[in-house]
């Protein structure tokens, strides 16, 4: 039976194009960046290069660029790294409630640290409550955290508006953009006291390689100690051919951001029609509207089926989705971001996340649509 990868938020495939940027890099003798010599200085022309294509990619200025091992560590730089100091510990910093758990986490230890943490709720479809932003910036903290599209239920929040809110009142911004990018356009405001984080791998790069964009005015204080590199924010040797599959990565993503994001949308329609057609009882979590969500992402709840039930049901009916979170899936908790919607234990553990890739084919949505009709079906009838 052909399987059909529907978990694109965990992970994409890498890019043939990328592969092939990639794969003589991984063979040729590479020197070390910080070498002097002409083997150093091509693996440090490489990694300029790759720097290049994130910043146009982002649209921001190379020198702001921070390779690191993925978005995990880039969150992580973002939020402690902006707190170096006794007055942005005092300020403390605000985050939505639907946040990936690396800013999360990073705002807890923040927290653990003295920081005043304020949590921002959201609306029933995970929209940042308006009412909620403007209490939080009030308080004037060092730092506010919005994630451009929920890697969950692919909420889009307002993140050009928070940032340039808080830039004018002199807060600093950061954006998780890491399922945004390469799905539909990022458009920030200039970058004053922002920062945004990306990540290789879900946009058709290798994993373990990502990106901090930061004012180069206002850069993170470096959690990774004992190297220059990267201008003293990240210490330790680069990984140069990761780091060229991640340049190219954002190379294509930049050409093909419309098409992709129309392509995933496709998909889900497709997806979405059949699971209709095959009768399914079936409700999905987040904006109503296509245009507020991210394209390609869906929360699905499926009532009378418990998640993981599904996941594994599914993972021998040949398709692959993901409990809400496939970075906190092992234990079966309810989602935090479900919880902040206001979606209750049960209906929580019913829901699964379906995830589309570029390179998939309507036939392919629409023929996972029927085994998980099937087998819901079957379930439910037991
Ligand atoms: N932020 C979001 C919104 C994500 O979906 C993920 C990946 N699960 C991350 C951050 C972490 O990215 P990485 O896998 O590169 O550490």
């Amino acid at each position: 039976m052909k399987r059909i990868y529907l978990d694109h938020n965990a992970t994409t495939r890498l890019d043939p194009r990328v592969a092939a940027v990639m794969e003589p890099l991984l063979r040729d003798f590479l020197g070390n960046p910080s070498s002097p010599h002409a083997e150093g200085r091509r693996a440090r022309r490489i990694v300029e290069d790759a720097r290049e294509s994130v910043a146009r990619f982002l649209g921001v200025e190379p020198r702001g660029v921070v390779f690191t091992s993925g978005a995990t560590e880039a969150n992580n730089l973002a939020v402690r790294g902006a707190f170096p100091g006794a007055e942005a510990l005092r300020r403390g910093v605000a985050v939505t409630a639907v946040e990936h758990p690396s800013v999360l986490r990073s705002a807890e230890f923040l927290r653990e640290s003295g920081a005043p943490v304020r949590v921002m709720g959201v609306d029933p479809a995970g929209r940042l409550l308006p009412e909620a932003l403007e209490a939080a910036l009030a308080e004037e903290p060092a730092l506010v955290c919005v994630m451009a599209a929920n890697n969950e239920v692919g909420t889009l929040q307002p993140v050009a508006a928070v940032a340039a809110g808080a830039a004018a009142r002199g807060i600093r911004w950061h954006v998780d953009a890491v399922q945004m990018a390469g799905r539909l356009p990022l458009a920030m405001p200039p970058f004053p006291l922002g920062s945004l984080a990306i990540s290789g791998h879900k946009i058709g790069g290798p994993k373990g390689v990502g990106a901090l964009a930061a004012d180069p005015g206002a850069p993170p204080s470096p959690l990774i100690l004992g190297g220059s590199q990267e201008r003293d924010r990240r210490a330790g040797t680069e990984n140069v051919p990761a780091i060229a599959g991640f340049g190219e990565a954002c190379r294509l993503a930049a050409e093909e951001t419309g098409a992709r994001g129309a392509r995933l949308r496709d998909l889900e329609a497709a997806f979405l029609g059949a699971l209709r057609e095959r009768g399914a009882d079936f409700r999905v979590h987040g904006p109503s509207c296509p245009r507020e969500k991210l394209p390609g992402t869906l929360s699905i709840r499926l009532p009378g089926v418990r998640g993981e039930v599904l996941i594994m049901g599914l993972d021998l009916a040949g398709v692959a989705v993901s409990l809400g979170n496939a970075c906190s899936s092992g234990a079966v908790l309810p989602s935090h971001v479900l919880s902040a919607m206001g979606v209750n234990k049960v209906e929580s553990l019913e829901t699964i996340r379906v995830s589309f890739g570029v390179r998939q084919t309507e036939e392919e949505a629409v023929d996972a649509a029927s085994r998980i009709a099937a087998f819901v079906r079957a379930q439910v009838a037991v």
